[in-house]
């Protein structure tokens, strides 16, 4: 009788790591691919940090306008493409051109910072981004106001300041082109914002990846419940009497408290029937006698002339309180 092959003891573990190893590997590799997927940064993010730092520029203008107009009134708008230039090129250099940042303040707070794409010092090629973002941009525009002032694009064809225009307005349109095209691709793959980006390969990444970078709409939605609240307000509102919903409130809380509907002068109350109380409380001497001319009589019975407590509906809304019992008046009658 043949005995049993002798197992060793490492061989069940060695046949369940072999199953197990390629199942993690598999999972290894799943989760690399979710992990690089996160990593993209957010195209909206980018596009924000763009706004933020515009309305940032702007916030810094007007005092700075301010400070100008008090010196040289015209001053702020014969410098202002000057002061804009210094704004952001002062903003840059504290922002995006330290090299702890890398980030302009707007970046900063979408949380992106800048990174090479290639070999090279992101620091530099910031600085490079800087200067020919801000200041290529001060001299295109200087140039192209300076050339369309003095009135280049109808010298004689083919003269040399003639060329000049049609080179720059040669090179503008090409401009705007590329920035067509790259931002399709941006929309596309979220690369590069700009072209100079594109050309120096300056990437925004997360600076800080391990935070959430979902765009919180919280502030939209609050923003758009007031909006439509407001308006519902500015419909409604001219619908309510407020004078009407005042004396409503008011009834109802004396009839809760166990008051008549409304507080009733005593002495007025006492008058005899045929006397208008309306013209006996506008009277200047209260002893008067004020009988009703062609009197009127409420559902109470209680009687006024018809001038008077027309009058009075009349201011109050079509209804008012009588001023001997405190009732309700909405309708009238003539007394016989
Ligand atoms: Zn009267
Ligand atoms: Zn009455």
């Amino acid at each position: 009788m043949d005995a049993l092959p002798q197992q060793s003891p490492q061989q069940p573990w060695k046949a369940a790591w072999s199953a197990t190893e390629e199942r993690l590997l598999s999972n290894a590799g799943r989760t690399a691919v979710r992990a690089t997927v996160a990593g993209r940064t957010s195209r909206v993010s980018k596009l924000d940090s763009d706004l933020l730092d515009d309305e940032l520029t702007d916030m810094l203008r007007e005092p700075m306008s301010k400070a100008m107009s008090l010196l040289q009134p015209q001053a702020v708008d014969t410098y202002k493409l000057e002061v804009d230039t210094a704004i952001k090129a002062v903003l840059f250099w504290l922002s995006a051109g330290s090299s702890l940042r890398r980030a302009t303040y707007g970046q900063g707070l979408q949380n992106l910072a800048y990174e090479s794409s290639g070999r090279g010092d992101v620091v530099q090629r910031l600085r490079v981004f800087g200067v020919v973002s801000i200041g290529g941009a001060y001299v295109w525009s200087k140039a192209l106001s300076y050339v369309s002032l003095k009135g280049w694009a109808d010298a004689p064809r083919g003269s040399m300041r003639r060329r000049v225009w049609q080179a720059l307005e040669r090179v503008e349109r090409v401009a705007r082109v590329a920035t067509l095209i790259n931002f399709l691709a941006f929309v596309g793959a979220g690369q590069y914002k700009t072209v100079l980006e594109r050309l120096l390969g300056l990437r925004l990444v997360y600076a800080r990846p391990q935070v959430s970078h979902s765009v919180s709409f919280e502030f939209l939605n609050r923003q758009l419940v007031w909006h439509a609240f407001t308006e519902f307000v500015m419909f409604a509102l001219p619908l309510i009497n407020a004078a009407r919903a005042r004396r409503w409130a008011v009834r109802n809380a004396r009839s809760v408290l166990g008051l008549p509907p409304v507080a009733v002068d005593p002495a007025v109350a006492a008058l005899p029937d045929h006397v208008c109380a309306i013209c006996y409380s506008a009277a200047a001497d209260p002893a008067d006698e004020c009988v009703a001319v062609n009197p009127y009589s409420a559902r109470c019975g209680h009687s006024y002339c018809y001038v008077c407590i027309k009058t009075r509906m009349m201011a109050e809304a079509g209804e008012c309180a009588c001023l001997r019992c405190g009732q309700h008046v909405d309708r009238i009658w003539q007394r016989i």
